[in-house]
């Protein structure tokens, strides 16, 4: 790694402790906290480390996404039929590099996490939101969130919902319901969450094991010595170096989501004592083609007027083709009877044409080349089949009535959104490895900054973030309290 890794303190240099515990967690995000619950639960005293005045990190900005299944109690009620079995039949095959024992302990364990997390004090909507969305506009419990009826995975797994979202209106924020349940369940436990405290460097003993952190608050430094340190610190979207290192398409155009301390400081306080990265150079990307949705029943086309996607693709998949596609230049085209403008136009309208001709011609495509795309398509649409690209019959509709719109999603046109995926290697206990697979005694990662289930942009499903995070954090958490 380019940027600069903080330096290693070593026990024997350091003159007193500040504070000694069993467990140390960095950061009070969605990973940190259910890592800190769960350590203080399994009977270790556990200490909190937050760098800004409140909790929350990213995870405030939420929409609220919790990714769960096999036969959760609003599945259950809205009548989903899911097994933890299709689950992790279907995260293996959306995983670029899948981790067969994380995402079995992931799946099978989901119900319980499930009913872990509304013991934190809400419940989940039992209902079931039925269109296509970037999240559920009101407060509906459950929506498809992936790519489980998207092809190839349809044939793969059977497809179930599973984007659980928190009861709260709205595109963002309604995680922060989750975050202040934490924070008032880590109280009732008796855990001091320490704000305005940031660690800096990570304290190794002659072993080489991770004994403790270095910190720093407004006005004080020193030391606290922990059996083992939990790094929940978040990502790196908003390291520019890091970010410019590691995932360029992200520098280059794209506006970043995240928080101030996403500067991959947790990253780097592991890398700093030998940890493996992964998935480093994987982006999510994004620029919703929908809602409305029935923009999904247009084609979307590169420069030469090829279609390359399915265009019922979760927005993401969408997004991660397009960044392939020469010069990352792609246009959505409808006819009249499907046109409709987004609410939140996060793609851009750019005209409308009498025939198919004009168009492909002002957008400087290859001559004849659009022409054919749409004509195939067409084709294809009133037979309610696809052998090209498989887009399902429900959002295949023949684009035959002009004139025809082009909205733009190409990068630096469209409105792309996007945080860093890659983090720490770590086991299914969130122990921190090295590049060899080795563990790092002491040394523990969960949340945005360790490399578990949310990979890439084209097999990202809402939800795998917090699911992820809080599920894993709660695996470090309690694994770490177990091994005083
Ligand atoms: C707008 C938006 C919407 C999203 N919606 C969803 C969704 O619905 N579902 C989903 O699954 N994912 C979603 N995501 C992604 C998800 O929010 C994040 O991946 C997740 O919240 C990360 O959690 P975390 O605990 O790892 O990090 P954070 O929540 O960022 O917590 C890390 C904490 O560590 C603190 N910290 C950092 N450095 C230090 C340090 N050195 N010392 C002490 N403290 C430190 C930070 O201040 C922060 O509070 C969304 C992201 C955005 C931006």
């Amino acid at each position: 790694m380019r940027a600069e890794l903080p330096e290693v303190v070593t026990a024997s240099s350091v003159e007193s402790w500040t504070d000694e515990v069993d467990v140390l967690v960095i950061g009070c995000g969605i990973a940190g906290g259910c890592a800190a619950v769960e350590a203080a639960t399994h009977g270790a005293s556990v200490l909190v480390l937050e760098r800004a005045a409140v909790a929350g990190g990213t995870t405030s900005l939420a929409g609220g996404h919790f990714y769960l299944g096999g036969g959760t109690a609003v599945q259950k009620a809205t009548g989903q039929e899911d097994s933890a079995e299709e689950m992790e039949k279907y995260i293996t095959a959306v995983s670029r590099d899948p981790e067969p024992d994380k995402i079995h302990a992931y799946c099978q364990d989901s119900v319980e996490h499930f009913d872990w997390l509304e013991s934190l004090g809400f419940e989940f909507e039992r209902t079931f939101f039925s269109g296509k969305a970037v999240i559920q506009p009101e407060t509906q419990g459950l929506m498809y969130t992936g790519n489980e009826k998207v092809w190839p995975f349809c044939e793969m797994a059977k497809p179930a919902p599973r984007g659980h979202k928190v009861p709260v209106p709205g595109d963002t924020g309604g995680a922060n319901l989750v975050i202040e349940l934490l924070v008032k369940r880590l109280a009732d436990l008796g855990v001091e969450i320490r704000y305005e405290t940031g660690a800096r460097n990570l304290v190794v003993d002659g072993a080489g094991a991770v004994v403790g952190v270095a910190w720093k608050s407004l006005s004080d430094t020193g030391f606290i010595r922990a059996r083992s340190v939990i790094v929940a610190a978040g990502g790196f979207v908003m390291n520019p170096e890091m970010v410019d290192e590691f995932v360029p398409a992200l520098a280059e155009k794209p506006y970043t989501l995240g928080n101030t301390f996403d500067d991959g400081l947790g990253i780097r306080l592991g890398a700093s004592v030998g940890a493996g990265l992964k998935h480093m150079g994987e982006p999510f990307v994004t620029a919703p083609a929908y809602p409305p949705s029935i923009l999904i029943t247009g084609m979307i086309v590169n420069k030469n007027g090829e279609r390359f996607v399915a265009e019922d693709s979760y927005h993401s998949r969408t997004s991660g083709f397009i960044l392939d596609q020469p010069d990352a230049k792609a246009w959505l085209i409808v006819d009249e009877a499907h046109m409709e403008r987004p609410k939140m136009p996060l793609i851009k309208f750019v005209d409308g044409w009498e025939t198919v001709e004009e168009m492909e011609s002002d957008l400087g495509m290859p001559q004849g080349a659009l022409v054919a795309t749409v004509k195939r398509y067409n084709e294809f649409a009133a037979t309610g089949e696809d052998p090209d690209f498989h887009k399902s019959a429900e959002w295949l509709a023949p684009q035959d009535t002009g004139p025809w719109a082009a909205f733009n999603m190409s990068l630096g046109e469209a409105l792309y959104a996007g945080f860093t995926m890659g983090g720490l290697a770590t086991s299914v206990d969130g122990e921190v490895l090295t590049g060899d697979g080795d563990r790092i005694p002491g040394l523990y990662a969960a949340g945005a900054g360790a490399a578990n289930i949310a990979q890439d942009a084209k097999g990202y499903a809402s939800g795998t973030q917090l699911g992820e995070g809080s599920y894993f954090g709660r695996r470090a958490g309690r694994h770490a309290a177990e091994s005083r």
